[in-house]
């Protein structure tokens, strides 16, 4: 069974504009997969439509199986998803944010403080728990947003542009970190138009540019094309 299943997702903007043609991929299990393309290609379409801030125009999308339609509360349990924009309340404490987020899930008080703290040492963001979101530099509030996606621990974690913006020590101590998840088992789509970072991480490839998929392939047949 596929971490991740989507079958001809088609988005049609109200404007008209059709970001998506009819997208078809599939992700196995412990993946570490990359949607790579140029801007404007269609990626954070994609994204917006598995974390349900864009609705699709046509097509399916399963995550372990289960119908994102059918069974939206199911799926979820199993997805962690980190978009593109910063979305927390800026007043709210670094900690809170990352424990609160518990609360959609139904998970217990206590297993949720255990789990933030876990995360936020991992991130480097333990030291920060007690201040506001809005005083985060940006690289932080990104890991912050990482935090937040995993404090379900779900079997797939999908990243918009994880590293955008980041500088370049920062983000290898990030490209680590999301090795680490991947080892222990959780398969992980990400976007990038950044080659380099597909190539340190991933292990398989799908490319789309202007809303299709134009291939998709293991990133070591990939670079051997180059
Ligand atoms: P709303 O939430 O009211 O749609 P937006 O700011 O998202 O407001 O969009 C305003 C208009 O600009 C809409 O017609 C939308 O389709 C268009 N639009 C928004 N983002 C983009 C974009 N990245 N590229 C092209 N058109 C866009
Ligand atoms: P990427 O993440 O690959 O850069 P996007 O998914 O953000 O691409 O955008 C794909 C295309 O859809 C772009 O041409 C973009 O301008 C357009 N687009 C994005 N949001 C909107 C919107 N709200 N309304 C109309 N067009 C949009």
């Amino acid at each position: 069974q596929s971490a991740l299943t989507i079958d001809n997702l088609q988005k049609i903007y109200p404007n008209g504009f059709q970001a998506l043609k009819g997208i078809s991929l599939s992700v196995q299990p412990g993946d570490f997969y990359a949607l790579l393309g140029p801007n404007g290609a269609g990626k954070s379409t994609t994204i917006g439509i598995l974390c349900s801030l864009v609705r699709k125009s046509a097509g399916s999308v399963k995550v372990f199986g289960i119908d994102i339609d059918e069974n939206f509360s199911g799926a979820k349990q199993l997805l962690g998803v980190v978009p593109q924009e910063f979305n927390f309340n800026q007043f709210e404490k670094v900690q809170d944010i990352v424990i609160n987020q518990a609360g959609f899930y139904g998970l217990p008080a206590r297993l949720a403080r255990e789990r933030a703290e876990k995360y936020l040492r991992q991130l480097g963001l333990w030291d920060k728990r007690d201040e506001p979101s809005r005083n985060l530099s940006g690289g932080m509030k990104r890991r912050l947003m990482i935090a937040r996606a995993l404090i379900h621990e779900p079997r797939l974690l999908i990243l918009d542009e994880p590293t955008a913006g980041v500088d370049i020590e920062l983000r290898r101590s990030m490209w680590e970190f999301l090795e680490g998840i991947n080892a222990q088992g959780t398969t992980i789509i990400l976007t990038t138009h950044y080659l380099e970072e597909a190539e340190s991480l991933c292990r398989n490839v799908a490319i789309i540019d202007k809303g299709e998929i134009v291939q998709q392939t293991s990133i070591k047949a990939l670079l051997k094309q180059l």
